[in-house]
């Protein structure tokens, strides 16, 4: 395929997790087999050659450390919850920034983790228990439909939103089906425009329903598609909302290149990575907004 030219080899990543290990000893333990390196982005991803097959390596088989891309990693580095706080993820199977974010946290403070998929949620549940993470209680249900006024939810004061999408910036194959529609900005035919508008149409809904909860002062929105109508034109559609909330859009690696589409002001706030010189397709985009800590802390 395209995404896989010959000789365009890329490295392999994997995030180290410290809820089972530190970086310095899974460093010392991988360099016995690869080359291996830090990364200079995320923290406790490490950067082995390309062609490292690591699945059954016992690392991976202990949940030590976890293969995980440095675009997806970015995601939860981008949200950065702070040790102790609440954190929801409102569409978290299979999990990967799920135990993320416990690590991040250093296992302390409590993560929420709604999954719709009953099939997923068993998925999810194999990838809590693997990381070791203590924190993570599991809501099997619809993000839509958990009550941001509910009592249970006014200490959650971040979200991880990472909802379905078309995955155009991951499934090689599907990639280059939809390649014609990437390249050029039409769409390969009407199924896939019609796709695309309900996922679309998800995505914003779910977006809306993240920005009601009352305490919540960091949401990160992501996806794993290329598709303007998934990325800058959701985050563009929830804009006035947002700010009527107190939300604005702040820049998540602000050393990182590659920005969202200049379809609008402030659009530069947004980060992409690109499906073939990054290897993954990823979108971030990072609303803020302060609330005052007495308020949240009492
Ligand atoms: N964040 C995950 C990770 O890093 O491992 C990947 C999430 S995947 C892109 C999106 C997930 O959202 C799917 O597992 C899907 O079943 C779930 N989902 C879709 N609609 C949902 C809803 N309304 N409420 C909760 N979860 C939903």
């Amino acid at each position: 395929s395209l995404y896989e030219t010959p000789g365009v080899s890329k490295p392999r990543y994997v995030r180290v997790n410290t809820l089972k290990v530190d970086v310095e000893s899974a460093v010392l333990e991988l360099e016995k087999q690869y080359m291996v390196q830090k990364d200079d982005l995320v923290p406790d991803l490490l950067v082995l050659p390309p062609g490292s097959d690591l699945h059954d390596h016992h690392l991976v088989m202990n949940g030590s450390i976890f293969m995980q891309g440095k675009a997806s990693s970015m995601v939860a580095a981008a949200l950065s919850p702070k040790p102790g706080w609440e954190v929801l993820d409102a569409c978290s199977a299979p999990g990967n920034k799920t135990v993320q974010l416990a690590a991040i946290m250093r296992g302390k403070g409590k993560i929420l983790a709604c999954e719709l998929n009953k099939e997923r949620v068993k998925r999810l549940k194999d990838t809590i228990r693997l990381s070791g993470a203590s924190n993570i209680q599991v809501l099997h249900g619809d993000f839509l439909k958990l009550s941001s006024v509910d009592p249970s939810y006014s200490k959650v004061r971040a979200i991880l939103l990472d909802p379905s999408c078309s995955g155009s910036g991951t499934a090689s194959v599907r990639l280059d089906h939809l390649l014609p529609s990437y390249a050029s900005g039409h769409s390969a035919n009407a199924a896939d425009e019609e796709r695309l508008k309900k996922l679309a149409a998800f995505q914003r809904k779910a977006l809306e329903h993240a920005l009601s909860f009352p305490g919540v002062q960091r949401i990160v929105y992501s996806t794993c598609s290329v598709h303007q109508i998934e990325n800058e034109d959701v985050v563009q559609s929830v804009l006035p909302l947002a700010a009527s909330y107190g939300f604005h859009l702040e820049t998540p690696f602000p050393q990182w290149q590659r920005r969202g589409l200049p379809v609008f002001d402030g659009s530069e706030n947004l980060l992409r990575t690109d499906p073939v010189e990054d290897k993954e397709g990823f979108f971030i985009a990072l609303f803020v907004r302060k609330i005052s800590d007495t308020i949240q802390d009492s």
